[in-house]
Order: structure tokens, then C-alpha cells, then sequence
């Protein structure tokens, strides 16, 4: 492991920070990202109310006004607090983070997933990096410059919210059909994006969320004849038979490959050889090449660039049968499916008719679950993209910003599909105790932690961020 030393000997020549991990502020904010790993979030319940109240009164403390927290259900509150600007012509930048977080089964973990545990280099917990070690840095560097006396031009916005993991209809979709005055500014940035790619050491291609996927939620149902379970049925008749052929096909189909202009762009700026970005933007070559480079480097791949090439689906769910004496007449499978801009629950039924063929497709019932969520999407074209560049350039020399799809789903869809435009990006360095797959698997698997000198990168980010806007 580097020591303490090292990473600030590597921070003072890599990075041209004003925080390193000693520093007071730095130190300041793992205690509050401790405090609010504490609190127990978990979604469902949920349960974000007394992190809300943590944050307003820690801003109410430094001396900020217009706080409001707004329940969208008893206990379920998100936490806006609108910091005018001094001039009202200029625009407005809102700073996004959600306060609940994923379960966490303690017997999975090193250390109690509420431990909030301050170590050598890290904060340990859940939320540690989704999402509080996200709003805390937002935190950190508003607190951090109206101690300092700043005064911003226009209004910045901090917003931590409810029920982003369940979808977020009880946080910022509350919000935006509630409250939209409330939360209604020219740009937000928000989680999803800022890590650094993984091509080696000296990796300058940070990664920005310019969009993402849509959720369609779907349940097939079979149904067949049921009976009593000492007699025997037709294959055919038994709903469980039947499904099992279903999801049997649905394993072996593979939606289609369809190159959009988001995969150009992310292929246009990507610090990769020619021939890469060729295969990127590839319909035939993109799934096999993948597979290969993935075998050779040892990198999950396919994982993460198949899904901004096509939609995805996989079963997630299964429900039949009450008594193991009795057959069932219905049997039924949930499938999470995430799918492309332009597509809806119009090409997941034409998916299922292809994999299944006519005889089979006929004897499913498609139920849509959740309403269908489209995917939101910007282009990276625009002045506040350049911003974040140029920001990450003056904190690492040759930042390249590579605009990306995401194959999941944030509150940031919200905000997109009011035409708000939105960035994932708050700077994540790879730890360097971490492979890239490991610390991918961090995020709502077990041993979640914050890297302390992650904390200031990010600090640091948001403060320029602010003021520069
Ligand atoms: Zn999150």
C-alpha cells in the first residue's frame, strides 16, 4: 500500500491540488461523509429525512438561507438550498447527489456497512462512493467558499435527494412535477461519470455522462392449465415447461448492435489507436472484437461497452406456484431491460417475437411493470462541457473528457428531460490498490469505500467548478 506520503509526493507532481489529504478541509469533510454513512438510508424504506436534516443543519451552521427540505412521503425528504447569485441574468448551476443508498448484507462485509470507519485511506460504508462521497464533496466546496467570503454570479444549487436507487419517483421526480421552480436552473452535474478509463498508468481519459439509458421493465406471463400434482400434464399445458423454453430463447438472443451518435462521439474523443475506434463504431466487428481485446487485457469489456451499442435485457425475477401439489396456470418472469435513445417498449415486444418465434410468442402475455423511462441524452458539444475540460486540465495536465452513454439509470433523467443540460462528472482517480474491475464492483457490492485522496480530487473539482461557473 502508498503510503500517506507518497500519495501526496504523486498529488504535488501529477495534480496541482489545494487540498491534499492532509489538509483541514479534507479532514473535515471525511467526518461528515462518516456522520452521514451512519445514518442509515437504505432504500426501501429509504428513510433520507435525517440526512437531509444533518445537511441543512451543517449549512444552516455556515451561514446559508433560502434550505428547504421537502418530503415527498413522511421520512422521505430531499434537501434544496438555493445560494443566490448577484446577478440574475447569469446562469445558474445546480449540484446533484441522492441520500439513500442500495441494501448492504452485513455478512458479505469486512465491516459493518454503517461503520463509517476513517482509516489510513479510506471511508468505509455504504454510500462511501453512491452517493454520498458524491454530495459531499458538492457540500465541501460550497462551505468551503462562502467561508472564504464568495459571493457566486449566478444561483448554485444543492440538491440531495430521495429514492434515486428505486427509481427516484419520491426524490427528484417529486421535485421536478412539484417543485419545479425550486430546482429549475440552466446546467446540473450529478454522479454517473468522472471516472478515469483504465488504459494504463498514465490514463488521462476521464469519463462524462452525457446521457442515459432508458428503463422498460417487463414481465412476461405464461399461462398454461393447471391441475393436481399427482397427475400428469402435457409439457406444453405446464406454464413452468413453457417459461423455461422462454427464457431458454431469451438467453440465446442477442439485440442488435446499433451505432448512434453518442458511441461516435464517446469513439471521436477516446485516447485509443484508429483502428480501436474503428471497431467502436463497428456494427459487425464491435461484439467479437470486444470479446477478444477483453480475453487479452483482462478487462471486462463487453460488459461495459456493449450496452451503449444495444439494449439489454435480463431476467431478473421468477413467481409460480403456491404448493408443490398443485400446478400452477401462471408462471412468470421479470426481466430488467434497458434500452437505447429512439427505442421503447414497441422494439422489446419486437425483440421478444424474433427470439421467441411466432408459436411461442403467442402463448406469452407482455405486462409493462413501471412506466417506460426513455433515455435522456445531450450532446457534448456545448460551452459547459468545455468548462469541465478545462477545469480537469488544470488539475491534470492532458485531461481528456470522453462524453459516454450510460448504460444505467440516475436522477439526472429528470433534469435531461425537462432540456436541462446535464453532465455525470465528478472526478474519480483510479486507487492504485484497485484494479479497474474491482473498484467498478464497489458500487452497491460489498466493502463499498471512499480513497480519502478521491475526496479531495473531488473537493477540489466542485470548488473550481463554482467558481468559475
Ligand atoms: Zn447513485
Amino acid at each position: 500500500m502508498p503510503s500517506k506520503e507518497i500519495i501526496e509526493k504523486s498529488e504535488k507532481e501529477l495534480f496541482k491540488l489545494m487540498f491534499p489529504v492532509s489538509s483541514p478541509v479534507v479532514k473535515e469533510a471525511c467526518e461528515i461523509l462518516s456522520d452521514l454513512i451512519k445514518i442509515d438510508t437504505t432504500n426501501p424504506p429509504g428513510n433520507e429525512t435525517p440526512a437531509a436534516e444533518y445537511c441543512k443543519r451543517l449549512l444552516e451552521k455556515e451561514g446559508f438561507e433560502n434550505i428547504e427540505i421537502i418530503e415527498s412521503e413522511p421520512r422521505r425528504g430531499s434537501i434544496i438550498c438555493r445560494w443566490k447569485g448577484s446577478d440574475s441574468n447569469a446562469k445558474s448551476l445546480l449540484l446533484l447527489a441522492h441520500l439513500d443508498v442500495v441494501p448492504a448484507d452485513p455478512t458479505n462485509w469486512e465491516r459493518d456497512p454503517f461503520c463509517g470507519d476513517i482509516t489510513d485511506q479510506y471511508i468505509w460504508g455504504r454510500g462511501a462512493l453512491d452517493c454520498k462521497g458524491i454530495l459531499v464533496p458538492e457540500l465541501m466546496a460550497a462551505v468551503y467558499l462562502k467561508r472564504e467570503g464568495y459571493n457566486p454570479k449566478g444561483d448554485i444549487v444543492l440538491c440531495f435527494t430521495a429514492d434515486e436507487e428505486a427509481g427516484g419517483e419520491l426524490g427528484v421526480g417529486y421535485l421536478i412535477k412539484n417543485h419545479f421552480d425550486k430546482v429549475n436552473v440552466d446546467y446540473v452535474i450529478n454522479e454517473g461519470g468522472g471516472f478515469l478509463l483504465p488504459f494504463g498508468k498514465d490514463s488521462k481519459d476521464y469519463v462524462a455522462q452525457i446521457g442515459e439509458k432508458g428503463v422498460a421493465e417487463t414481465k412476461i406471463r405464461v399461462k398454461g392449465i393447471g391441475g393436481h400434482g399427482s397427475m400428469p400434464l402435457k409439457p406444453d399445458d405446464n406454464a413452468l415447461y413453457v417459461l423455461s423454453k422462454v427464457i431458454q430463447r431469451i438467453a440465446k438472443f442477442k439485440p442488435p448492435i446499433e451505432i448512434q451518435d453518442s458511441i461516435k462521439e464517446t469513439a471521436k474523443k477516446i485516447s485509443l489507436p484508429g483502428i480501436v475506434k474503428k471497431i467502436l463504431t463497428s456494427k459487425r466487428l464491435i461484439r467479437p472484437a470486444l470479446n477478444l481485446a477483453g480475453k487479452l487485457f483482462k478487462q471486462p469489456l463487453s460488459k461495459l461497452i456493449i450496452p451503449l451499442v444495444s439494449d439489454i435485457l435480463n431476467p431478473t425475477l421468477l413467481n409460480a406456484g403456491k404448493k408443490v401439489n398443485v400446478i400452477p396456470q401462471y408462471a412468470e418472469m421479470t426481466f430488467d431491460c434497458r434500452i437505447l435513445p429512439g427505442h421503447d417498449r414497441e422494439t422489446i415486444k419486437g425483440y421478444l417475437r424474433k427470439a421467441l418465434g411466432k408459436k411461442l410468442f403467442n402463448k406469452i402475455e407482455i405486462i409493462p411493470i413501471e412506466p417506460t423511462q426513455l433515455a435522456t441524452i445531450n450532446s457534448s458539444k456545448d460551452l459547459f462541457y468545455d468548462l469541465i475540460e478545462e477545469i480537469m486540465n488544470e488539475m491534470h495536465s492532458g485531461a481528456n473528457i470522453v462524453p459516454m452513454l450510460s448504460s444505467g439509470s440516475c436522477d439526472t433523467k429528470f433534469f435531461r428531460s425537462k432540456g436541462i443540460y446535464c453532465l455525470g462528472f465528478i472526478p474519480l482517480r483510479l486507487d492504485p490498490n484497485m484494479s479497474f474491475s474491482e473498484f467498478i464492483e464497489l458500487e452497491h457490492g460489498t466493502g463499498e469505500r471512499m480513497w480519502i485522496p478521491n475526496l479531495s480530487y473531488g473537493i477540489e473539482f466542485c470548488l473550481r467548478l463554482i467558481k468559475r461557473f
